[in-house]
């Protein structure tokens, strides 16, 4: 089989890629240099539209409409425009072997890719409850959500079963946005998750508070501290019950599960570093290996204002590491030094009319600010963590585009505080004076 060669291959065709390519054609790259191999078919586009606007009823998101680097207020890359730069885009390929020392990928079809210098962009895989053993998850209408091929199967579930039954597994954000897209699309939604409220990893008591009154509002009945142990069907091989564990059993015609994803990183292992679940890189998002790169979901990379090595699986991350490693590549080929990543964590999501957003870290104290009763018509809250008397994270539902910059600052400056009574009265305007 015949062996293609490039300068530059980036494997993985997701945001990572899109904005790395973006950022290839910017510092400049010479037809042909450049290769991205992509398991999907589709060019690289904007992940997160996948649970929300492409699951609405009417005026739903679709390809192209989506396709990177819109998220971001960008121009979109359309596949003329990945030809007008030479970049070539080799999709519905996925690569099964990686050899490092060799420069080497092999795809399941058996072709073999030659680099100079690969950057590893292979985002997350979804976590199944088959891999768990769950009873009868292989189920047909039990969708996990990853890419636009998992979407079009659920999308054609909400067709097929109009006005039914719908059980969403896990209570993140993936379950929260998905719990409320279903409801949308009018079927009968329950969410089951074992922890005490929803969100635990980032939302305190307060903010989920606010969320589980809202969905209850909206008609979702929500299921706490328990979880989904066996599936039944019927005779022709649907979901038609959930069993929990603690005996109750809830109807469904659909269900959605959202128990978290896992880094795809096997393709390297033992081949390259690993930290925390990740490749691990520097603050260029180099490897272990000289030419070798990993960003967005994959990599575990130095996040300099908490002073420790994190993975972050969120799109800002997935665009900002992946223009930072473009950058450094070209850096050391022009002889310019690049700064090293300084990333402020940020997350976001949407569900419903709610929108929030997170910056910086979740730890220490918090206090909740503002009116987050659920019944409110035009609800707006927020809370500050404070870590060792400074300001490390903030978090707010209902902003505006300025007031989420006013607490973007906060998370970058990390005020200090004294009074957390104070900080409570003050809210939203602490954020605005520092
Ligand atoms: P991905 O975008 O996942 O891209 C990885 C690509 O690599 C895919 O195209 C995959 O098919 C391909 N690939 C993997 N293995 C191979 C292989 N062996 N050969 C070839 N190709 C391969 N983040 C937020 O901050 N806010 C949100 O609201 C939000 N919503 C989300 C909603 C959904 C439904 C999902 C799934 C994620 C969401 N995220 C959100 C997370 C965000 O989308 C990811 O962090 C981001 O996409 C990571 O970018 P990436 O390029 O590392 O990986």
């Amino acid at each position: 089989m015949a062996e293609k060669s490039f300068k530059y291959v980036i494997v993985g065709g997701g945001v990572a890629a899109g904005y790395a390519a973006r950022e290839f054609a910017k510092q400049g790259v010479q037809p042909g240099e450049l290769a991205i191999i992509s398991k999907e078919a589709v060019a690289p586009y904007e992940r997160p539209a996948l649970s929300k606007g492409y699951l609405f009823p009417e005026g739903a998101a679709r390809l192209p409409g989506f396709n990177v680097c819109v998220g971001s207020g960008g121009e979109r890359l359309l596949l003329e425009w990945y030809k007008e730069k030479g970049i070539e885009l080799i999709l519905s390929t996925e690569i099964v072997k990686a050899d490092l020392p060799a420069n080497t990928l092999e795809s399941a079809a058996g072709e073999k890719f030659k680099y100079q210098i690969l950057i590893i962009a292979t985002g997350s895989t979804v976590i199944k409850l088959t891999d768990f053993g769950v009873q009868g998850a292989d189920a047909k209408n039990i969708f996990y959500l990853r890419d636009v091929v998992d979407a079009d199967k659920l999308v054609e579930a909400i067709k097929a079963k109009k006005n039914g039954k719908a059980v969403i597994v896990g209570g993140g954000y993936i379950g929260l946005e998905l719990g409320a897209a279903l409801k949308i699309n009018n079927l009968d939604v329950s969410m089951v998750y074992p922890e005490p409220w929803c969100m635990p990893r980032l939302f305190t008591a307060g903010i989920a508070a606010f969320y589980e009154g809202y969905y209850a509002n909206k008609g979702i009945k929500i299921i706490k501290g328990t979880v989904a142990v066996g599936f039944t069907s019927n005779s022709n091989g649907e979901v038609k019950e959930v069993q929990l564990k603690d005996g109750r059993v809830l109807e469904a015609d659909i269900v959605v599960v959202g128990v978290g994803g896992r880094p795809l990183t096997t393709l390297f292992k033992g081949q390259v570093e690993e930290e925390k679940g990740g490749i691990k890189t520097d603050a260029f998002f180099k490897t272990s290996v000289s030419n070798v790169y990993a960003v967005g979901d994959v990599a575990t990379f130095p996040l300099k204002l908490f002073n420790e090595l994190r993975r972050v699986e969120h799109v800002d991350h997935a665009r900002k590491s992946a223009e930072q490693a473009v950058k450094a590549i070209k850096g050391i080929e022009k002889g310019e030094t690049v700064e090293e990543y300084d990333y402020l964590p940020y997350f976001y999501s949407r569900s419903f009319d709610l929108s929030w957003q997170f910056y910086g870290d979740n730890v220490g104290d918090t206090v909740l600010f503002g009116d987050n009763d659920p019944q409110s018509q035009k609800a707006k809250f927020g809370t500050y963590w404070i870590k060792d008397g400074k300001v490390v994270g903030a978090f707010l539902e209902g902003g505006s585009a300025e007031e989420n910059q006013a607490i973007a600052k906060v998370a970058k400056l990390q005020p200090k505080v004294e009074d957390l009574d104070a900080l409570t009265k003050e809210g939203l305007s602490f954020a605005y004076k520092s």
